[in-house]
């Protein structure tokens, strides 16, 4: 593993990413609300699979199941066929299901704003529990998945055993992120989504190439023009 970097490379990293969400970052439909439901839909939604496949469904399932106590009710197989686009439905629509009976049960409707809560609903783990702390509550939490690690490996040569690893969460959570998660979680998606493809990276347009010890390594011709 290479050295960790300064704390003054990451911050110029950190700012980079945000200036560059700011700018570029996608418009996707959970994006614009704050509700904790909706948010914490999208997150489920969103496992194994890519927002653009959510994309096409999100709006209309949020219609169609607008509060927990109408998903709560709803038959697992009608969930179901409206999840099918995203793969494992019958598994995601069994949770969606047992989820919000959980919180209609327990919390009287109302989303838990704790990880405690959250990770103890049913089909919900630390990485969408951080993104509902994040992206509905406001409050930085440590968010590690794929698209992180690849970013680490890939900028800092960090290598880390997968998103479960320990030190890849404790190394994420070291930045200083203030009121700015959002803008730097929803950043690392993007990039990675739009910029660091895993095949051919286009470090010509990457906010991060000058840091970046992969592309220093890899040298890939900058098409210019
Ligand atoms: S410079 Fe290239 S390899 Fe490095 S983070 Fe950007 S796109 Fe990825």
């Amino acid at each position: 593993m290479n050295l960790l970097p300064t704390e003054s490379t990451k911050s110029m990293i950190q700012e980079s990413i945000i200036r560059w969400f700011d700018a570029n970052g996608r418009d996707l439909p959970w994006r614009t609300t704050s509700d904790p439901y909706e948010v914490l839909i999208a997150e489920m939604l969103l496992r194994r699979t890519t927002a653009t496949a959510v994309a096409r469904i999100y709006s209309a399932f949020i219609r169609r199941f607008e509060r927990p106590e109408r998903l709560a009710r709803a038959r697992v197989r009608t969930i179901a066929s409206m999840v099918g686009t995203l793969g494992l439905q019958n598994l995601r629509a069994r949770h969606l299901q047992q989820t919000a009976a959980h919180i209609v049960k327990e919390f009287k409707g109302s989303i838990p704003d704790t990880m405690e809560g959250l990770v103890n609903l049913p089909g919900v783990g630390v990485y969408v529990a951080s993104a509902v702390l994040n992206f509905a509550f406001c409050r930085p939490s440590p968010l590690v998945d794929g698209n992180t690690i690849h970013l680490l490996s890939r900028l800092f040569e960090l290598e880390f055993a997968g998103p479960a690893d320990r030190n890849a969460w404790d190394f994420i959570a070291s930045f200083e992120l203030g009121g700015q998660n959002k803008a730097f979680y929803w950043g690392i998606i993007d990039l990675v989504a739009m910029v660091c493809l895993r095949r051919v990276p286009r470090c010509e347009i990457c906010p991060l190439h000058e840091p970046c010890i992969w592309r220093h390594k890899n040298k890939p011709a900058f098409k210019t023009g």
